[in-house]
Formats: C-alpha cells, sequence, structure tokens
C-alpha cells in the first residue's frame, strides 16, 4: 500500500455508472482474506484508462475497472461478494457482454430489472 492510493470515493461516481446505484457504503468482502468493509474504505489506485480496487488488510486485487471504447469493463472476481442493503449482489447473475473482453478480463452488464 503506497502514498498514491486513494480511498473509495473516489471511484463512487464510476461506481453509480456501472451499477446505477450509490456504491460506496456497499459491504465488499475479500476473497483472498475475508475481510469485510465499506467500498469507501477500499484503496483506489486510478489511472488513465480506469482504477484498480485493493483489499486493505492483504493488498488483493478486487476490483479492476477499464474503459474502452464508452464501455466500461469490470472485474470483480477478487470479491468474494458485494453486499448492499443486505442484498448480496451475485456475479452469477451479472450478463455478460457480448463481445469477449481482453484475456484475465470479466465484463459485466447491470441486469435489466
Ligand atoms: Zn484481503
Amino acid at each position: 500500500m503506497d502514498d498514491t492510493a486513494l480511498d473509495g470515493n473516489a471511484i463512487g461516481g464510476l461506481l453509480i455508472e456501472v451499477f446505477g446505484t450509490e456504491m460506496t457504503t456497499a459491504v465488499a468482502t475479500c476473497g483472498s482474506c475475508g475481510t469485510a468493509g465499506p467500498v469507501a474504505e477500499l484503496a483506489v489506485y486510478e489511472h488513465g484508462l480506469g482504477a484498480v480496487v485493493r483489499c486493505r488488510s492483504c493488498e488483493a486485487v478486487l476490483m479492476v475497472f477499464v474503459r474502452r471504447h464508452g464501455v466500461v469493463c469490470v472485474d470483480l472476481e477478487g470479491l468474494a461478494s458485494l453486499a448492499l442493503w443486505g442484498e448480496r449482489i451475485r456475479r452469477r447473475g451479472w450478463r455478460y457482454l457480448p463481445q469477449l473482453p481482453p484475456p484475465g478480463e470479466q465484463s459485466f452488464r447491470r441486469p435489466t430489472l
């Protein structure tokens, strides 16, 4: 963890764009060490194409956001869960985008309600 880390509030707008709702208060559980806490408290590293979100306990990569061709590709593979208002957002419930993501990346689209 270095000094360039921001907190989860830095990607609040991006999260709204992806999930369609305020997500900084959602509880993220690390898939590596099991630490759970609000998204707002995670370590965020912004870069030109998006952002990488890491666990503050074990530094595992939890979420990766990459913007390409007007689409935000999201990799949530490092999360054990992401819970909002007591309701878990399951990875299985998310539809894959029709175009294939680059190797090692997964793209998600908000389910149609
Ligand atoms: Zn962790």
